[in-house]
Order: C-alpha cells, then sequence, then structure tokens
C-alpha cells in the first residue's frame, strides 16, 4: 500500500501485524494529512472482517414521546409537559406506524416523569404481538437509567423485564462522550461513562447484544474521542456485546453550543469513521449513520471503514429536530442503490446482523473463522464478491438460490446435494478440531434429560451432539438454541460452541463449565474416521469457466496461505488470546483437499443422521 504520509507506516505494520492501536496512534490518524491512505488501511480492515458486505435493516424509527425531565444543551427534540411542541404517542398511534415489511423497531424517545413502567412493557409486547417477525431494539442506557430510579428496580430488573416482554437489542444512545469535562458542559444531568458502560455490561450479561455511539463535532477534543473509543474497546474485550459503533455526527440546531454552530466536515466524519475502524480492531461494524452524516458522506465512508448503513428508519425526528441536512428516511432500493454505487453487498440484514436477502450476484460465502482463512486470506476470484456468513445462514441463502458457492457446512451439502457439487474441498479434521466443542457441568452420560445450549451459528454440529449423545451415550437431552454473540447461560447444564468462541474457551475455559469436549476427538475415538465439518461447493449450474475459476482460486489461496501460517497467527494469535505456535498448529490440524476416508466420513455422517431423524 502506498501511503504519502511517513507516520503512517508503523500503524499500518501494526494493523498488517494485529496489534491494538494506542491513543497515540490515534492521535497521528486523525492528524494525518493522507486522509486517502488512512482511507485505504481502515478499508483493508473491513475487507478481512466483512468482505464485500453493507448491511442495512428494513426498520422503523419510534420516538414515543418527545417531553423529557431532563434539560441537555445540545438537545433541540426534548419539550416540556404541556409546550407546544411536546407530543405523546399512544400504544396503538405506535403499531399504526409499523408495515409487514420491517424487521426492526427501533426505540428511543424522551423521559417524561408521569408514565409507569407498564405503558413501556405494553408497547414492547403489543410491537412484539403485531410483528412477530420483527425484533425490537429499544431504549437507551440513559432511559434505563432513569427507568431504574424512577421505578426503583435493579438495572438487571429493568432489562430482565424488557427481555421477557420483547426486547431483543439495545440501542447506543445517550453515551456522547466519555469525557467528565463533557458532561458538565453539555449534559450534567446523565449518567457518565461508568453508567452507561455499566448497564450495557449488565445487558449483555443477560444476553441482549448492544449498540455503542459517540456524539462528536462538538466541544469535545480528539483526545476525548479516542478516549471513548478505548473505553468502549476495554467493554468489548470484557463482554463481546457491542454488535456496531456509530459515530454520530453533531447536528448544530439551535442550541447554544458555541463556537460549535456549525456542521461537521466530511472530512472530519470520513477520518472518524476510518479510525473507528482502525482502533476498534474488536467491533464487528462500524455505522455509516445516513441520518447524520447525509446520504453523500455515508457512501463514501463504505469505502472508509465502515460496513453497516442502519437502515430505512421510517421517519426520525431527533436528529431532524437539531437540524439534519438528510431525509426523513430512505426507500430501500435508495439504499440498494447507495451501497451497490460503493461497489459493495446490499445486504438486508436482522438485528443481529444475520443476512436474510442479498441485492447482489454473484457472491461467495466464506465462514469467518479463523479455521477456514486458509481459503480466503489469499483468495482472488474475479468474478466474484465476498460475503461472510455463519455455517446455517450459507444453508438458507443458498437454498434461496442467492450465493454461487462457499464453504458449506457438510449438512447443508448433504441436504442440497442436488443443487451443489462439491469443488474436492472441505475442512475436515483428522482427530481434535478444537473449535467445536461442548462446555460442560455434567459428564456425558449425567446429560440426560438436561438443557443444553445451542450456538445459532450451526446445523452440523448440532446433528454431530445428537448422534453424540443419543447413540454413543444413550442419552437424551433438551436444546435451547441460543443466538451468536452474548448470550445468558444461567440454567444451562452444557453449552455448544463453535468456531472462534470455541476456539478462544478453550483456551480460556468457560466459567461455570468445567468440562470440555471436543466433538471431533469423539467421534474419531468411536468412529475411527475424521470429521468432516464443510465442503466448498459450488451451485452445479454455474458454468464450468467459472467453477474452474473458483477451484484455481482456492488451490491458489491453500497453497499461499500453507506458505503464510505465521503472518497469518501474527494477525489473529491475540484476539483469540492463543500464542501464534498454537495458532500454527490449529491451522495445520485441518485436512483441506478431501480424500476417500472423508468421503466415507461423510457417508457415515448422513446415515446416521437420517437414522436419527426417522427415529424422532
Ligand atoms: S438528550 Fe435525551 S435525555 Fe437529554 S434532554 Fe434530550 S431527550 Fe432528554
Amino acid at each position: 500500500m502506498r501511503l504519502r504520509d511517513e507516520k503512517l507506516l508503523p500503524i499500518w505494520e501494526k494493523v498488517q501485524g494485529g496489534e491494538r492501536l494506542t491513543l497515540e496512534d490515534g492521535l497521528a490518524l486523525y492528524r494525518t494529512p493522507d486522509i486517502i491512505g488512512l482511507g485505504k488501511m481502515a478499508h483493508h480492515v473491513q475487507k478481512v472482517r466483512s468482505g464485500d458486505a453493507v448491511y442495512f435493516v428494513l426498520n422503523q424509527k419510534i420516538e414515543h414521546t418527545n417531553v423529557c425531565v431532563l434539560s441537555c444543551k445540545f438537545c433541540d427534540f426534548a419539550a416540556k409537559k404541556g409546550s407546544a411542541r411536546a407530543y405523546e404517542m399512544t400504544t396503538q398511534e405506535i403499531l399504526e406506524r409499523l408495515t409487514p415489511d420491517i424487521k426492526e423497531v427501533h426505540i428511543t424517545g424522551g423521559m417524561p416523569a408521569d408514565w409507569p413502567w407498564e405503558r413501556y412493557l405494553d408497547i414492547v409486547e403489543s410491537i412484539h404481538r403485531h410483528l412477530p417477525d420483527a425484533d425490537v431494539k429499544a431504549f437507551t442506557a440513559v432511559e434505563i437509567d432513569f427507568f431504574h430510579k424512577k421505578f426503583k428496580m435493579s438495572i438487571e430488573e429493568v432489562l430482565r423485564q424488557l427481555k421477557a416482554a420483547g426486547v431483543r437489542t439495545m440501542p447506543g444512545g445517550g453515551a456522547e462522550v466519555f469525557s467528565e469535562r463533557v458532561r458538565k458542559l453539555l449534559f450534567n444531568q446523565k449518567i457518565g461513562a461508568k453508567g452507561w458502560l455499566e448497564v450495557h455490561k449488565t445487558a449483555h450479561r443477560l444476553g441482549i447484544p448492544t449498540n455503542s455511539t459517540m456524539l462528536y463535532g462538538h466541544v469535545e477534543t480528539l483526545e476525548e474521542r479516542l478516549v471513548h473509543m478505548i473505553k468502549l474497546r476495554e467493554v468489548q474485550d470484557e463482554t463481546g456485546g457491542f454488535l456496531t459503533f456509530i459515530p454520530l455526527a453533531f447536528q448544530p440546531g439551535e442550541t447554544g453550543i458555541k463556537p460549535s454552530h456549525r456542521y461537521t466536515s466530511a472530512i472530519d466524519d470520513l477520518k472518524t469513521i476510518a479510525i473507528s475502524r482502525l482502533m476498534l480492531d474488536n467491533f464487528p461494524h462500524i455505522k455509516a449513520y445516513w441520518v447524520m452524516l447525509t446520504e453523500e458522506v455515508a457512501s463514501i465512508a463504505l469505502n472508509f471503514g465502515a460496513d453497516d448503513m442502519d437502515g430505512t428508519v421510517g421517519g426520525e425526528k431527533i436528529a431532524h429536530d437539531a437540524g439534519a441536512l438528510s431525509p426523513m428516511a430512505l426507500k430501500k432500493d435508495q439504499i440498494i442503490r447507495i451501497i451497490r454505487d460503493a461497489g459493495k453487498i446490499p445486504v438486508e440484514r436482522d438485528v443481529y446482523y444475520n443476512p436474510l436477502r442479498l441485492h447482489a450476484d454473484h457472491v461467495i460465502g466464506k465462514i469467518p473463522y479463523l479455521n477456514s482463512i486458509a481459503y480466503h486470506a489469499h483468495l482472488h476470484a474475479p468474478h466474484h464478491k465476498i460475503l461472510p456468513v455463519i455455517p446455517r445462514r450459507m444453508g438458507l441463502l443458498s437454498e434461496q438460490g442467492m450465493i454461487d458457492g462457499g464453504l458449506f457446512s457438510v449438512m447443508s451439502f448433504v441436504q442440497q446435494s442436488d443443487q451443489l457439487e462439491s469443488l474436492g474441498y472441505g475442512l475436515a479434521s483428522r482427530d481434535q478440531v478444537r473449535s467445536v466443542m461442548l462446555f460442560s457441568k455434567e459428564g456425558w452420560r449425567d446429560l440426560e434429560g438436561k438443557r443444553i445450549g445451542i450456538i445459532d451459528d450451526t446445523a452440523t454440529s448440532v446433528r454431530l451432539l445428537r448422534i453424540l449423545l443419543e447413540k454413543r451415550y444413550n442419552v437424551t437431552a433438551h436444546f435451547e438454541r441460543l443466538h451468536s454473540g452474548v448470550n445468558d447461560l444461567s440454567g444451562l447444564d452444557a453449552v455448544l460452541l463453535i468456531g472462534d468462541e470455541a476456539l478462544h474457551h478453550q483456551k480460556t475455559g468457560l466459567p461455570g463449565f468445567d468440562l470440555v469436549y471436543d466433538l471431533a476427538s469423539e467421534w474419531y475415538e468411536w468412529q475411527k474416521l475424521p470429521f468432516v465439518f464443510a465442503v466448498w461447493a459450488v451451485k452445479k449450474n454455474l458454468s464450468e469457466e467459472m467453477k474452474d475459476e473458483l477451484r484455481k482460486a482456492l488451490v491458489d489461496s491453500l497453497q499461499k496461505s500453507s506458505e503464510d501460517y505465521w503472518s497469518i497467527a501474527s494477525a489473529h494469535a491475540r484476539r483469540l488470546k492463543l500464542t501464534k505456535p498454537e495458532t500454527v498448529d490449529y491451522l495445520e490440524g485441518f485436512t483441506y483437499c478431501l480424500g476417500e476416508r472423508e468421503r466415507e466420513a461423510i457417508s457415515r455422517f448422513a446415515e446416521m443422521v437420517e437414522e436419527l431423524e426417522k427415529a424422532q
């Protein structure tokens, strides 16, 4: 990569080596005149994490009331009860805003003194009943803290009741900037960094993933922005519960904040997006929130580190009351066009970032775990775009004809054998795999009738676990589906994890679950066969030229990766808490080219699945 500012060179080396950036690095990035170099570095990280995907959701913003007991200086939205601008929506009025295509209902608003707790629960429950296919993302940490104080319940109890009512995730608003200096100046009645982070940590512990934000472009300093990012990064190390980071460009409105009575510049917006991507190395997504950035800047941000465009929004007041220059809503077609114009795949998603629909042709899926990195670390497939997708979702997208190929879970490959053709490669363990693990409180034979949490990512590993339990150990347990990311594990007797999460916990342990079983080792000891987890397959009706091109690209990537395991290990070992030798050892433990024994293993597994399904 050509960089014009030589101060960026050591930072680029750190980024490539998977090293964490410091506050000083962040300042050098903010101060660089080489904005294109900065953008390219962030885009590199974005591509490694998200391939060519840019996510959006069909969502509806609900600001149920603007009546608020607080008076933050920068806020143009809030009104006092009885004033001409004040409004309060009934549950019925809220439901009338929702159309059947909506997949996410995003609720935030003011904090009126006289609403009872039941009114909030009723809003969430009614939305859940009215639109069962949509998920509710509701209430900022500031609102949660308000409920906790007003209704005299612990933060945990507030969140438990909201979760039971149907809240799936939480928005990231109210963080502003984690600086006591700024808090005293602009929002001294609101919770500060400690309180905001505590609410989010509690939500993560209860299995509610959350978003995070940073309001920038007012009176904060660059150091304060970077401290904000570093604090979020530390909590993410601890909990892993943040889904996305959303830099919110300050809208000047009519507030009395001087001399910041101006919009942020596009350069500052793009730098902040890019620097967020580089600093927040443990965040899955960075959002270009078009409502505050405008569609034009958001579009450029998709090549500056952002992989998330929020959604259609369907009418937004908070930023528009403060003078936002964007439209009140965008149509789905407009979002798709913006993403396509940036050269990316428009990916319609749910609240957990699971892809529901792709709006692009010629897409191949990559499993976003270290175990499949040899296939994509050096992949050059000039006619295809790349979508990172967990194995179970890859199968679902393939059923709908949305992807040309990828590394399919063996279960999806078997189930779709009339449509998929193997390219002769896959992912098989010779004995242990270390990334498909059962963490348990009980030994195998004591799991009879017990509750086992199953991470949503997997179709094959769930079948393998069931086969081991029922056919090898003669035990029947209850499976409960968990979603990818944070979950409330209390009450479970065992948990099945796969991929990087399993790899990480097989090293560090999973608190409360002392027994650890490697499912591939169990299978090997029993069947004396390797276990094939995935098969690289393409649509049968893909042209022969495309199949050849992909096969050659895979062979080439496998070859180059095998010569490069140590630099791959350098980039990934730290985040997985592995040493470099452990990482290399892990990568070398797989069989990629599927031979006779692997084909026999697939047939044996498929027969057992069939027997099991017939018996049910
Ligand atoms: S920013 Fe939020 S808490 Fe502050 S006055 Fe506005 S609505 Fe109320």
